[in-house]
């Protein structure tokens, strides 16, 4: 097993857990881009990224997006909060690993969209 991801759902790899469930594990970035930068994970390494998301797999982005609303609510994100996730080279992906970036804490930059 050579993911780090998957390394630190087993504890394999130290992380600041900041919420965790049957199916999702969520995490501070090591390198935070903005005041609040939190990983959402599904614990299962199905698939790579949104590119590998189907009927089989879906359940757990579902899963992601129920916790980041809980973890918004726990992290008191009333004001607002941006959720990014990378898919492949041209879109940014280092870690292939489904995962979605929680921004948040001031006023985030300019849109992409
Ligand atoms: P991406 O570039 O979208 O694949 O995002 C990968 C993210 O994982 C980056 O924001 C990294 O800073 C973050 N990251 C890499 N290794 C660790 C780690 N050991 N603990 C926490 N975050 C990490
Ligand atoms: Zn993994």
């Amino acid at each position: 097993m050579s993911c780090i991801f998957c390394k630190i759902v087993s504890g394999d790899i130290p992380s600041k857990k900041v919420y965790e469930d049957e199916k999702v594990y969520a995490f501070r970035d090591i390198n935070p881009q903005a005041p609040i930068h939190i990983l959402v994970i599904p614990k299962e390494h199905r698939m790579d990224s949104v590119f590998n998301v189907d009927e089989s797999n879906s359940e757990l982005v579902a899963a992601c997006f129920e916790a980041i609303a809980k973890i918004a609510k726990k992290e008191g994100l009333e004001n607002g909060f941006r959720v990014i996730t990378n898919s492949g080279a041209d879109g940014g992906q280092t870690v292939n690993h489904l995962h979605f970036h929680l921004l948040a804490g001031k006023k985030l930059g300019e849109k992409m969209v």
